[in-house]
């Protein structure tokens, strides 16, 4: 399951700003932007976070997920739009290409053309894929 390494790599750099922390004592909260592009399931992720940060001190930290829907930008006319729900729905219909993006949610770029000049190069300005946002830490000095 995909959720899991995602979980993983959050993981990591959540007890990276821990152990930078002074005095650090437990992670509190956590709040992840998920890509709506990488059509990754929030609640196999929370899931996954609470089993991979048992008896790391994320244990039992407040986990905030939140979806970002994905904004594009065409390289040759500057043109930003977003994709509607529709669009994402029927890309999440092809199951091959749901399976990709998953795992490579950049990818969707070959799939789209900029609606203004029809140019098929083009920017994920964001919403691809998985960012940990913040991270809350309770230490020996108080918050
Ligand atoms: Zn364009």
């Amino acid at each position: 399951m995909h959720e899991t390494s995602i979980a993983l790599s959050i993981l990591s750099l959540v007890e990276e700003k821990f152990n930078n922390t002074p005095g650090a004592v437990r992670v509190t909260k956590i709040r992840v932007l998920v890509g709506s592009l990488s059509l990754v399931d929030p609640v196999a992720l929370k899931f996954a976070l609470e089993v991979a940060s048992k008896g790391t001190p994320m244990e039992g930290s407040e986990i905030e997920i939140e979806f970002v829907e994905p904004v594009f930008k065409c390289r040759k006319c500057g043109h930003t739009w977003r994709l509607t729900r529709d669009e994402l729905g029927r890309i999440a219909e092809d199951k091959a290409l749901a399976q990709v993006l998953h795992y490579y949610p950049d990818l969707i770029t070959e799939h789209l053309k900029c609606p203004k000049c029809g140019s098929r190069d083009i920017d994920i300005v964001e919403g691809g894929g998985v960012i940990l946002e913040s991270v809350e830490i309770e230490t020996r000095y108080g918050k």
